[in-house]
């Protein structure tokens, strides 16, 4: 579970091993995206692999958002750029902790293997063909910075297997994979401050995969998961992912599918379509935490909003209506299309037709619903046409929310919690 940010600090990235069935003692390869805050197609396409993809005979371990407040703000770098702060670091840099901690992670004795996702300008080719396809072009390389490793390793060989399984599966002539290889001890004197060459005079084999900034997003999560399982089958590391790799499914997966944020344990939003303003949104101030189903959803405060974000991507802001939490009710029994069921509190229930939730000792808040005189709304049969649309949280007007207060007498009521109705047709 992560905490909510407040201030202009940076965050601390996070780290998943894909292991099932797996003891962690088993070589990895480390898949590291969003050391760039504005190259969304890395992050997007770790985010696919941490949720979607099992792995077998061997480990994967990711960092999907290594420059995450720089994320949030969809900037290449608030405190400069990242990727050039691997050689020479002054303690006094913002970041100094987080470089500590993935050099850590990527000197694990456990890591064989880095593979460093960017989203590059142009396209690059071997020699100048126009402005956009030119050797000074990152987009769709695969890089190295130098062909073999201490002369046991051949980095050329490696990358050039996983090349030739992008290749395989163009979805264009024109976004055909190269190595580029940067030679970096030549001279190079930008990338030995990289993250992949602090890896690679460590002894660790190094890549980094550029997918192309004029590609659309999920071209670039198409062509950053076709080099991650290039490099797996390249090292044996068996997968299986729960969707065919095509377009259509990524735009799926990017677009919040089934993507989900809870808050403090008593509320859940669907995020799949969320309006951008949710207004009078129960807050707590100064202690709201919150976790999702999906690695780069990120909530966090703004000036006086709170904001939702899937990768660099706004999705909603939530204008607080400041007030105490309780958390003493737990499930709540209500009657959904005729059937009464009993529904844990902060959790989304789908329904056709009508609801009603019996008498309960807590303060019953419809929002949406408005009837004179009614101040707990309790023992009413409510459909979808007595609820009106301005309230919903969806773009579609089928997801509203009912929300609980604890009352104590001569104190103001406290939040205890939402329960988001979902209308199916
Ligand atoms: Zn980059």
């Amino acid at each position: 579970m992560f905490i909510l940010f407040v201030n202009a600090e940076p965050i601390n990235f996070s780290l998943y091993k894909l292991d099932s069935n797996n003891p962690s003692n088993k070589p990895a390869l480390l898949v590291i995206s969003g050391i760039q805050g504005d190259e969304p197609g890395g992050f997007n396409a770790t985010s696919i692999l941490i949720k979607h993809y099992k792995v077998y005979d061997g480990s994967v371990w990711v960092v999907p958002n290594l420059n995450q407040y720089s994320i949030l703000r969809n900037n290449r770098g608030i405190y400069g750029d990242m990727n050039r702060k691997f050689a020479k670091l002054d303690k006094s840099d913002p970041e100094y902790q987080i470089i500590q901690d993935i050099k850590k992670i990527i000197l694990d004795e456990n890591v064989i293997r880095i593979l460093h996702l960017h989203d590059g300008s142009g396209f690059y080719r071997e020699s100048y063909v126009n402005n956009l396809l030119n050797q000074n072009r990152w987009g769709n390389c695969s890089v190295i910075d130098q062909g073999t490793l201490f002369e046991y390793n051949d980095l050329n060989d490696n990358i050039s297997q996983v090349v030739e399984y992008i290749n395989g599966n163009l979805l264009d002539n024109l976004h055909r994979y190269r190595v580029k290889n940067t030679n970096t001890a030549d001279g190079d004197t930008e990338q030995e401050k990289s993250l992949t060459y602090f890896a690679t005079i460590n002894k660790k084999m190094a890549f980094a995969n550029e997918a192309s900034k004029s590609l659309p997003l999920n071209q670039r999560v198409y062509y950053h998961l076709l080099s991650i399982e290039g490099m797996m089958k390249n090292m044996n590391i068996k997968f299986e992912r729960d969707f065919d790799l095509d377009i259509k499914n990524i735009d799926k997966l990017i677009n919040h599918e089934n993507t989900n944020i809870v808050i403090n344990n008593i509320i859940e939003i669907p995020l799949h379509n969320i309006k951008p303003v949710i207004n009078y949104f129960p807050t707590q101030k100064g202690n709201m935490n919150f976790y999702s189903n999906t690695p780069i959803v990120w909530l966090f405060e703004d000036g006086k909003n709170y904001r939702i974000k899937h990768g660099n991507k706004n999705l909603a802001y939530l204008k607080p209506f400041y007030t105490e939490f309780d958390y003493s009710l737990k499930n709540v029994s209500i009657i959904i299309d005729d059937n009464e069921v009993e529904i844990p509190i902060g959790t989304i229930v789908s329904l056709k037709d009508s609801f009603e939730i019996p008498p309960l000792p807590y303060r019953i808040n419809v929002i949406g619903y408005y009837k004179d005189g009614i101040e707990s709304e309790s023992g009413i049969k409510i459909k979808k046409e007595n609820l009106i649309d301005k309230f919903s949280i969806d773009k579609d007007n089928k997801k509203y929310r009912i929300e609980f207060y604890k009352q104590t007498k001569g104190k103001e009521d406290k939040f205890a919690g939402m329960i988001i109705l979902d209308f199916k047709d």
